[in-house]
């Protein structure tokens, strides 16, 4: 692989800036990466060759010009198919979409252009955003990068796996549930969930309203600095974007953890089966106190409820979300005598499985005898949940604990849905309670498959955290410097 695929974004944009490289050149490279390494990770449903080179030309003409070219100048970004790219087909992995265009650009997808991003493709997920490991796919299978019999993770797996395959610098994903850091930990590369708000959702396909959250992978935790930098803040748009400051992430980010508190719920590396996650997590958790951080034990006594919680919350914003799928305003319609049986017809070949199980629990959820036994009583733990990390913070000024209870497993491994809905334990809360976090690598197990750390702190605190992954990263370099074979 070439070196200049093997540095990160930020450097990336510097050298396309002082024109060491070209947008051109850096394009091309990810593109014949891609080329090499997509017929064993099918992480791309759809590259746009031509048109790639086409925006790195427009940016290589535009500092030709003398013009300020932005901070991901030149830089190659894929984006989750669930958010839109103007012109150009969303799927969300899914049949009912048929070859619907997007008719504009997401505010995110808007934004990286503008800071002179290059936007080559989109990337495969589990329909509608609702799975673990990319297997709900209704288009493509999307395999791990470190070893081609595993899952990437989900549902962002495509997005992961091509920033782990370098065939993208950064990528875009969704996180409802874990969306981004489980494959973020799967695929041994960083994924951030921000704080609730923090970034536009316009422009994503909704799946349910009170979670979702658009954000970054990246090969190191200053390129989702920036990201987050280029991405955030208000959208009127979207109106869960306050007007808040967007910090200068990347200029702050830290390089001990001084004065700072980290909180550890012991129960879970103490109680994990898995001894390789809990043993490597406990040896980053050490680098934090090496990093000066001061390590205090924190309880989330009703994170335990947290999936069962999700899937009430999750599924019933999803099934009012996904009625819009009425095969009159988008993409698939199959005819029929009556408008009933056009819905239905439709909708019953057009979305697989897995989403009309989401669609029936959430529409029972929400039924008028069942609201307040389900929906309503859902909402409360909500509540608690949050809580408990209110509680949690008045010790520390983050929380650090294992992004999954095991590494990523074979395709095919897990046929019953509880078993997937359980990938998700640990990542869940954090976006019940709305906080900002993320995945870090932190090791590999026996079979050399990435372990990731799960770093959580506060609303909007996203600054703090990303400061905090910063150190951690620069402590532990050496010990997860190594490339997937297949890159
Ligand atoms: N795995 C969880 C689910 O299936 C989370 C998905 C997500 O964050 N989009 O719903």
């Amino acid at each position: 692989m070439d070196d200049l695929l093997k540095i990160d974004a930020t450097e990336a944009a510097r050298r396309v800036r002082e024109r060491e490289t070209s947008a051109e050149a850096l394009t091309a490279l990810v593109l014949e990466q891609a080329e090499k390494t997509e017929p064993r990770v099918g992480a791309y449903l759809r590259l746009d060759l031509e048109g790639a080179i086409a925006q790195a030309k427009a940016i290589d003409n535009a500092i030709g010009d003398g013009k300020q070219p932005g901070p991901l100048a030149g830089v190659p970004v894929a984006i989750k198919d669930n958010i839109h790219v103007e012109g150009q087909v969303t799927t969300c992995a899914s049949k009912i979409l048929g070859d619907f265009q997007a008719p504009y650009d997401a505010t995110v997808v808007r934004r990286l252009r503008e800071a002179g991003a290059i936007i080559v493709g989109k990337t495969n997920l589990d329909e509608f955003a609702m799975g673990s490991s990319c297997e709900n796919s209704a288009l493509q299978q999307t395999h791990n990068p470190w070893d081609i019999a595993h899952v990437p993770g989900g549902s962002s797996g495509g997005s992961a796996a091509c920033v782990a395959a370098h065939s993208a610098f950064i990528s875009l994903g969704s996180d409802t549930g874990g969306s981004i850091r489980l494959p973020a930990s799967f695929c041994g590369v960083v994924g951030y969930k921000p704080s609730y708000g923090r970034v536009s959702r316009y422009g994503l396909v909704a799946f349910a309203s009170s979670l979702d959250q658009v954000g970054p992978f990246a090969r190191s935790v200053r390129d989702v600095a920036l990201s987050l930098k280029v991405m955030g803040g208000r959208d009127p748009m979207d109106s869960t974007t306050p007007d808040r400051e967007v910090p200068d992430y990347p200029s702050r980010l830290a390089d001990n953890l001084k004065g700072k508190r980290v909180g550890v719920v012991r129960a879970y590396l103490d109680e994990m089966p898995n001894r390789e996650v809990a043993d490597a997590v406990s040896r980053a958790i050490d680098a934090l106190k090496d990093l000066g951080a001061e390590i205090v034990d924190v309880e989330l006594p009703h994170a335990e409820y947290g999936i069962a919680v999700y899937y009430v919350v999750a599924s019933a914003e999803a099934s009012s979300n996904l009625a819009r799928f009425d095969a009159v305003r988008y993409g698939m319609r199959k005819p029929a005598d009556s408008l009933i049986d056009m819905y239905m017809q439709t909708r019953g070949e057009g979305f697989g499985p897995e989403v009309k199980r989401r669609i029936m629990l959430g529409t029972y959820a929400l039924s008028a005898g069942h609201y307040d036994e389900f929906y309503g009583r859902a909402g409360k733990v909500r509540t608690l949940i949050a809580r408990d990390f209110e509680k949690a913070f008045e010790k520390c000024d983050l929380i650090a604990g294992p992004c999954a209870p095991f590494t990523a497993f074979k395709s095919g491994e897990k046929s019953d849905p509880l078993s997937m809905y359980l990938c998700d334990v640990f990542t869940i809360p954090a976006s019940l309670a709305g906080l900002c976090a993320l995945s870090l690598p932190v090791g590999f197990d026996g079979a050399g498959l990435p372990i990731g750390m799960h770093l959580q702190a506060p609303a909007y605190a996203d600054g703090e955290l990303l400061s905090a992954a910063h150190a951690l990263e620069q402590q532990l370099k050496a010990s997860v410097d190594r490339l997937p074979a297949i890159a």
